[in-house]
């Protein structure tokens, strides 16, 4: 008896009653059966049954030559808490199963549940291996909960795979997919992570906004761009020391920095396949492209008591681009080209407005924080430091929060994928 049928990839939820299929085939009742004493469902026959479950099913998959199935821990822990909560478990809503089942495990790509019933354990181990699911390849685990109701044995059955959760930690030491909620509309989504793009920028497939950059170090390791921003400074010469101004510290640093690094005209551009530099590295290396060059500008201005982002957007003549931005204490923002190999003038100093035709910023950041744009990318070229015209994110907050709060029911049993947008080069 199929009670309903989703689909988002592999949503199924059954019951069957095994007993009455075998009475009906038979035709008469059995006489052992209905007689036998009833055995103790306890924790021991539960692992002995889905023992035996594993073992009939996985022999089922073999012969169909899909990979076997294991037990789901946590989910083994989530039936047996499930099914002692209800008076009738005979009478389960499979419905009710499958939404808790979903709000517990937001990274449930695929889930099947289903309960049969039988008057032995034999046939309801038989009824659980006709369940069509057990040998959909769409699953890697089989978890199960047997209980006895009157003279019935029950067993509450779930298929499932399940995405682990994303953290740049989980990135780094298993790649691939992951599940991830989206930190503006707190939906949920699957995220794959493309190891060989280096520069990610990460946007929610529901509402289109973007919620991470991440980049591969010279390490291969991912990080977050925030990371980047590791305190560097200079050292301190006599410009540095003896700057009257804002804006005669400002050259000096970038000065000193573009006399210190050499820059390849041929790699202008953003490169996605390309490793980020720390800005000690660049500095050390003396050179580095556009992104690398901009950690360093920002680090070493913010080390200097500036406020200044790396900015990741586009350029008219470039393409996708990374710059520096610096907001002097009189509230004069300029864009520094940080691949100006000098020398660095006056004339150097553009302040946005004067460079918004030129240069889009799409996501800035700093040490602490993402910055998204709330409008669109032409008012964003005019402000750099405007709460209306750019979002934080605050990335040690939301690592806080997402640790601490329990996951809100997700509405729909839909698992959209992230689009994960690699730079072109
Ligand atoms: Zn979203």
């Amino acid at each position: 008896m199929l009670r309903s049928f989703l689909l988002f990839g592999g949503v199924l939820l059954t019951a069957a009653t095994a007993l009455s299929i075998g009475l009906h085939r038979s035709g008469k009742t059995d006489l052992f059966e209905m007689f036998a004493p009833m055995p103790s469902v306890d924790a021991a026959f539960n692992r002995g049954f889905h023992s035996d479950a594993l073992l009939s099913v996985n022999a089922q998959r073999q012969i169909n030559q899909v990979p076997g199935v294991k037990v789901d821990q946590e989910i083994q822990e989530f039936l047996s808490a499930f099914v002692q909560e209800q008076r009738d478990a005979t009478d389960i809503d499979l419905d009710d199963v499958f939404d808790s089942l979903q709000a517990k495990f937001p990274g449930a790509q695929y889930l099947a549940a289903n309960l049969v019933t039988a008057p032995t354990r034999a046939k309801l181990l038989d009824a659980l291996g006709k369940w069509e699911a057990v040998d959909s390849e769409d699953f890697s685990h089989l978890t199960t909960k047997v209980f006895a109701e009157g003279r019935t044995l029950g067993a509450l059955g779930v298929m499932s795979r399940r995405l682990p959760k994303f953290s740049i930690e989980a990135a780094n030491s298993y790649g691939g997919k992951f599940f991830n909620r989206c930190p503006h509309c707190q939906k949920v989504h699957a995220l794959s992570i493309d190891k060989k793009a280096r520069t990610l920028i990460l946007s929610c497939p529901d509402c289109r906004k973007p919620f991470d950059v991440l980049a591969s170090d010279t390490k291969g390791k991912v990080r977050r761009a925030t990371d980047f921003m590791s305190g560097f400074a200079i050292p301190r010469n006599q410009q540095i020391i003896g700057a009257q101004s804002d804006e005669e510290r400002i050259l000096a640093i970038w000065q000193q920095i573009a006399s210190q690094c050499k820059y390849k005209h041929d790699q202008n551009a953003l490169d996605a396949y390309e490793a980020w530099k720390d800005p000690e590295e660049t500095w050390e290396q003396k050179s580095g492209d556009c992104e690398d060059t901009s950690i360093l500008l920002a680090d070493a201005l913010i080390s200097e008591g500036m406020e200044a982002r790396v900015a990741i957007g586009w350029n008219g003549n470039i393409g996708q681009h990374a710059w520096t931005v610096v907001k002097t204490q009189g509230g004069v923002q300029y864009v520094l080209e940080s691949t100006f190999e000098g020398p660095i003038t006056y004339e150097n100093l553009t302040t946005v407005k004067d460079a918004a035709p030129f240069y889009q910023p799409e996501q800035l950041f700093d040490r602490q924080n993402l910055y998204f744009l709330a409008t669109t990318p032409e008012r964003g070229g005019s402000d750099y430091y405007s709460d209306r015209v750019w979002s934080k994110l605050d990335v040690q907050r939301q690592i806080v929060r997402s640790q601490q709060s329990s996951p809100k029911v997700v509405s729909g049993s839909k698992v959209t994928e992230s689009v994960v947008s690699p730079v072109d080069g």
